[in-house]
């Protein structure tokens, strides 16, 4: 099912679980998104206070705002997109 040839792919393997940006090394997880119906998956920081990600039910829920996040589901711990912090990101980001 993977790609070989997908080079935009910023991690290998999501069923690997969690794994290290292959870019600049910070400690990330994959995790499917829900938009996505679960179909494809985001790399996420570890929690922080101003992530606007919740994982429910195993998918990745993506905020506006991590003030929403944490209204919406008040005790969740909040997810950081690495796509955002990835000092690398627009190696892999393709638009
Ligand atoms: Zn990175």
């Amino acid at each position: 099912m993977t790609s070989e040839s997908n080079l935009s792919t910023p991690v290998a393997d999501p069923s690997r679980g969690p794994s290290s940006c292959r870019s600049c090394g910070q400690d990330i997880q994959m995790v499917p998104t829900e938009a996505s119906a679960g179909a494809r998956f985001m790399p996420l920081e570890p929690a922080s206070e101003d992530g606007n990600i919740v994982i429910l039910n195993g998918r990745a829920h993506v905020f506006p705002t991590a003030s929403l996040a944490a209204d919406r589901f008040p005790g969740e711990p909040r997810y950081l997109s690495h796509f955002a912090r990835c000092p690398q990101a627009g190696k892999w980001r393709r638009s």
